[in-house]
């Protein structure tokens, strides 16, 4: 299939699962992720309407963020991979929002490298709502404290949270359990305006419980 008709079947799924949560059809976005593609796909796919794009890997982030300079003012660069602290600089100067943030180091970082020319780094705390010993991100009686630092530093701008659900019959509770998390701490009085949930596999399931943006990559890209 090509990208132009697989991104418009995800589209329709997004919608098609807005309605079946009763919710408003535009109240979840599309970020496509392009790990592993290359920045050819990336442009095929802003041609056919994606404009805000996922990459995982810092340094291949980086590389096509480059090659696509020509459209940097109409894309949103967001990373969604892991980012240590000794990678921050080139990330807070080059990307518009980084998901992956689960350590205040990470985030003053980013804060103190963010140009001062560019608008704040929009930031989502990931968490590892499965508690799997692998899998990065704060544990989620943790997220409140760091959520409460991250969005006093000057140069980040916290929207959210972020989660990669373990696949199975548990999924739909941690997406219901993220979306807990996420009423919580607005609340609290944080102005969170994103939770960054479903992947290409379990979108419906996000969108059901409150997912505001779904991170979708082989569905529209194909197998990787
Ligand atoms: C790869 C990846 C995605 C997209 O996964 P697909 O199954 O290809 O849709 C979303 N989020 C994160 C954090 C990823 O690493």
């Amino acid at each position: 299939m090509a990208i132009s008709e697989s991104l418009q079947a995800v589209k329709l799924r997004i919608a098609a699962a807005c309605v079946a949560a009763g919710r408003a059809p535009d109240a979840v976005r599309l970020l496509t992720v392009s790990k592993t593609f290359p920045a050819e796909a990336v442009r095929e796919a802003f041609a056919a309407g994606a404009c805000a794009f996922g990459e995982n890997y810092v340094q291949e982030g980086l590389a096509k963020v480059d090659a696509l300079a020509d459209l940097r003012d109409q894309i949103e660069w967001h990373l969604i991979g892991p980012l240590q602290s000794n990678k921050t600089r080139p990330v807070a100067e080059a990307f518009d929002w980084v998901h992956s943030v689960d350590r205040l180091k990470v985030a003053q970082r980013l804060s103190e490298q963010r140009p001062a020319a560019l608008a704040p780094l929009n930031i989502c705390l990931q968490i590892n709502v499965s508690g799997e010993a692998t899998k990065s991100g704060l544990a989620v009686a943790d997220v409140a404290a760091l959520a409460h630092q991250v969005a006093a530093l000057p140069r980040l701008k916290l929207r959210g949270l972020m989660a990669v659900p373990e696949p199975g019959p548990g999924a739909l509770a941690q997406h219901q359990a993220m979306a807990a998390l996420f009423r919580a701490l607005q609340g609290d009085g944080l102005a969170l305006d994103t939770l960054s949930l479903g992947m290409s596999a379990d979108l419906e399931d996000a969108v059901q419980a409150g997912s505001t943006m779904v991170r979708v990559g082989s569905a529209i890209f194909g197998a990787r």
